[in-house]
């Protein structure tokens, strides 16, 4: 039997750039999954899109709340796509030589897109249908810097003005990034700062705090609560930026059948839950309408373990205790992590969306050390060219422990992540490792008890 030629990248033409985003509500609804409403901090009671409404446009509310299926990708949003999308997937042919493995690694690569992540497939979107009703600036909270370039460089596009709150351990240890996000014209502060009330308090009672995405995202918030010209852009956790995020996901599907397999297991690293979101709905949308099965693993730093340690509970998405209520997975809003150097996974919470998923088990949870992320990330650069954002080694080490699992059984075994993106401004944290000096945080057990402890009694 004559084997297929050997193939290394699936790569699709740009008119296969998904026309509409997947909405994992639709088809959950269908099996009598709902989700849980977000709830008025104050009152406790569901809230309506009105009570967003000074924080969020209307557009992307609606999207927030819909039950449709698919949601058309307006036509503007599809020609700024095109700069870097459809994204390839590749077989990684020499990881897999290397691991000596009978499986078949894929990965799709998100590190081609402008801002070096899958980040820019949601702040376009979020820029474009803010511009449309007319809001002039845009505040967000950063980690470790993808996001808020990914949101100055689509303000950059459309002419919004934007700021952006980065988390001190971040803005400490990343400069590069910050001075991309001024080079796209974001003006950046470190957070907690002294331009909000909130980070002033947090500064008075923590002057050497870290910082954390929980208390950036009170301080953009507060900021944006108070100017009538300026709304909040968040990115991660919400049921609409997981919607955009669904394009890497459909895209995948196409590109699995080019290669002619079905994945067995599908991975992605977890923060807030995007881009694993991005990846992993539109296949388990295919579990829930019966048309194929997965094994789905989301993968989380054992320093911020909300997924696997957390409880399912309302609690506030920020630490401030501005946002609305929202049942997911969480360590507590008042938890501030350690600082790993995947800073964009420094997060308390899980998207609610995600948590939902875990709660009726159609998805699996690990988590894992920074060492040994680090350790599969340049096992993986060395092998396959690309070096990995800190957050992505999450879902390399699943990946590969998945790959040698099945060299240890004998069997074969189809592996797919999601390689989130590049790490290009994340070498001094590799310079770290390899001079031994990345230290592995154990799970802050006491801590985290100390903050679930003041989760809001209702729900
Ligand atoms: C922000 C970020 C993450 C974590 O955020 P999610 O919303 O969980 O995807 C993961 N990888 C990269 C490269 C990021 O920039």
């Amino acid at each position: 039997m004559a084997s297929a030629p050997r193939r290394t990248k699936f790569v699709l033409d740009e008119d296969r750039i998904p026309r509409a985003w997947y909405n994992v509500v639709s088809d959950l609804l269908a099996k009598g999954i709902a989700p849980a409403p977000p709830l008025h901090p104050g009152t406790g009671q569901p809230i309506g899109p009105a009570d967003l409404a000074p924080i969020f446009p209307m557009a992307l509310i609606m999207q927030e709340v819909s039950t449709d299926r698919e949601i058309e990708i307006p036509d503007p949003i599809r020609e700024i796509y095109q700069l870097w999308r459809p994204s390839p997937v590749f077989r990684a042919h020499r990881l897999e030589r290397e691991l000596d493995t009978p499986a078949h690694i894929y990965y799709k690569y998100e590190g081609v897109s402008a801002g070096g992540s899958h980040k820019p497939n949601t702040a376009v979107p979020q820029a474009w249908f803010n511009k449309q009703e007319g809001v002039k600036r845009l505040t967000t909270e950063t980690g470790a810097g993808q996001w808020g370039s990914s949101l100055a460089l689509a303000g950059a596009f459309f002419g919004l003005e934007v700021k952006v709150y980065q988390v001190r351990a971040s803005y400490d240890q990343k400069p590069y990034r910050r001075m991309l996000m001024e080079t796209y014209g974001a003006s950046v502060v470190p957070s907690p700062s002294d331009t909000t009330e909130y980070g002033r308090r947090v500064l008075k009672e923590m002057p050497n705090t870290p910082g954390s995405l929980g208390i950036a995202i009170t301080e953009a918030v507060e900021d944006a609560v108070g100017r009538d010209d300026t709304k909040y852009s968040l990115g991660s956790v919400l049921n609409h930026v997981l919607l955009h995020q669904t394009v890497i996901g459909l895209e995948a599907i196409e590109q699995m059948a080019m290669a002619g397999e079905e994945p067995d297991v599908v991975i992605g690293c977890v923060g807030g839950g995007s881009n694993f979101a991005g990846m992993a709905f539109p296949w388990v949308g295919r579990m829930l309408r019966g048309e194929g099965k997965y094994r789905v693993v989301a993968v989380e730093p054992e320093a911020a373990p909300s997924l696997t340690k957390g409880v399912y509970a309302y609690d506030f998405g920020d630490t401030g205790m501005m946002t609305p209520l929202v049942k997911m997975y969480t360590l507590g809003s008042q938890f501030i992590p350690e600082p790993i150097h995947a800073g964009g996974l420094r997060y308390h919470g899980m998207a609610p969306l995600v948590s939902l998923l875990k709660e009726h088990n159609l998805i699996e949870a690990r988590s894992v050390h920074q060492r040994g992320c680090f350790e599969a990330g340049v096992q993986f650069a060395r092998t396959e060219g690309i070096l990995p954002a800190p957050e992505s080694t999450h879902a390399i080490r699943a990946a590969v422990d998945e790959a040698l699992e099945a060299k240890e059984r004998g069997e074969s075994r189809v592996i797919l992540f999601n390689l989130s993106g590049h790490g290009h401004f994340d070498l001094v944290s590799y310079e770290k490792y390899m001079h031994g000096s990345l230290e592995d945080f154990e799970y802050p057990a006491e801590r985290v008890t100390e903050a679930l402890a003041s989760l809001p009694k209702v729900g």
